[in-house]
């Protein structure tokens, strides 16, 4: 038997993963540290059991888009919802990328923006940020007119470094792109603000959010974007027919009649990232602030091979801890990202960090 061949552009291309091992403390992955409330589950449960399993959920989703919309005060014209914001960056660039275009990424950022794109075949044109991964306006703004994308990318609050991107940088990024302007706001309502005010009918910029993190649902798979109604008419001709099933749209509705627990939640998860931030300094280690529910901190090894991000990450998997190593990542040398955990995850997480620096 010859296997068939695979598209020739996809042939180099590595799968994306993050390791997936059993321990006591589980913090490599930005989920929620708690589940959603109890009166969801109910609600969810009592829900399916109406459901008539026999026939196609609603196509557009339009009870869900409209919760959406309602929450963000936006039309429910305005609004795009997929199978996590994975699939709206796919969307995305199926609709606005593909042979010929480009998609423009400040690096270090969140690898699937690269990645989708390689998939859609889409150029991709990597940018460099500043040392201590800020956008560099200069920069950006020469790169922008030299490469011309179709698609550019921002994420705020970025993923792994956890920065924010300020209000001036995104306006500015989105005044010189000569097409679209993607802000990935995956981690949006751990920060202190949010580019969806930015989204007008005469803009090309949309904003993604995400039910896989505040919203405490990423078995759920559901994300979406806000922006403008015209954009969201070609996504809809893009995206498949009944591509959202009903337990989803259902399970999306009802979370966002619980918009106080999932605030309470955020309240927790800031005030931990802030204790973290806090005794990751203490012990010496340089931390990047952090607008998200991560925070990506290197210890100076000054010569201790111990300090290295492998021997560190190595040293909490002992201690049955994971954090997401990123210190073999392009930029990132030594560089380890934590997900924000519940007190007693962050206890063990900061007793084990503790013991292994020494
Ligand atoms: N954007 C960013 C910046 C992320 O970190 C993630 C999750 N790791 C996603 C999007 C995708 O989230 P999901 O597909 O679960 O909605």
């Amino acid at each position: 038997m010859t296997r068939p061949p695979v598209r020739d552009d996809l042939r180099a291309l590595e799968g994306y993963h993050s390791p997936q091992v059993e321990v006591d403390v589980r913090l490599n992955t930005n989920e929620s540290p708690e589940p959603p409330p109890l009166g969801w589950r109910d609600a969810y449960a009592a829900e399916l059991s109406r459901v008539e399993w026999h026939r196609y959920p609603d196509r557009g989703a339009t009870v869900l888009r409209r919760a959406i919309a309602e929450l963000h005060g936006v039309g429910e014209d305005q609004v795009f919802a997929a199978n996590g914001s994975n699939e709206v960056l796919q969307t995305l660039l199926l609709t606005y990328g593909g042979p010929g275009r480009t998609a423009l990424t400040f690096e270090p950022t969140y690898q699937l923006h690269s990645h989708i794109a390689r998939l859609t075949a889409t150029g991709v044109v990597e940018a460099e940020r500043t040392a201590e991964f800020e956008l560099d306006l200069g920069l950006a703004q020469r790169v922008i007119a030299e490469v011309q994308p179709a698609i550019t990318f921002l994420c705020s609050p970025n993923n792994p470094t956890g920065m924010v991107e300020t209000e001036h940088s995104i306006r500015a990024v989105a005044s010189w792109a000569p097409g679209l302007v993607v802000v990935d706001e995956a981690y949006g309502q751990f920060a202190p603000w949010s580019a969806l005010a930015l989204v007008d009918e005469e803009t090309p910029l949309v904003v993604s959010r995400t039910f896989s993190k505040t919203w405490s649902m990423a078995a759920a798979r559901l994300g979406y974007l806000v922006g403008p109604s015209w954009l969201i008419a070609e996504l809809d001709k893009v995206a498949l027919p009944y591509h959202l099933d009903t337990a989803k749209q259902i399970a999306g509705t009802l979370a966002l009649t619980f918009v106080d627990e999932m605030e309470a939640r955020v309240a927790r998860v800031v005030a931990q990232r802030e204790r973290i931030q806090a005794v990751l300094c203490d012990l010496g280690a340089k931390v990047w602030p952090s607008g998200a529910n991560f925070v990506l901190f290197r210890f100076p090894r000054r010569g201790n091979a111990q300090l290295s991000g492998d021997a560190i990450w190595q040293g909490l998997l002992d201690r049955s801890v994971l954090v997401r190593n990123c210190a073999s990542w392009p930029r990132l040398d030594d560089c380890l990202r934590v997900t924000v955990g519940t007190e007693e995850e962050n206890d063990r997480f900061l007793e084990a960090l503790a013991e292994v620096v020494a």
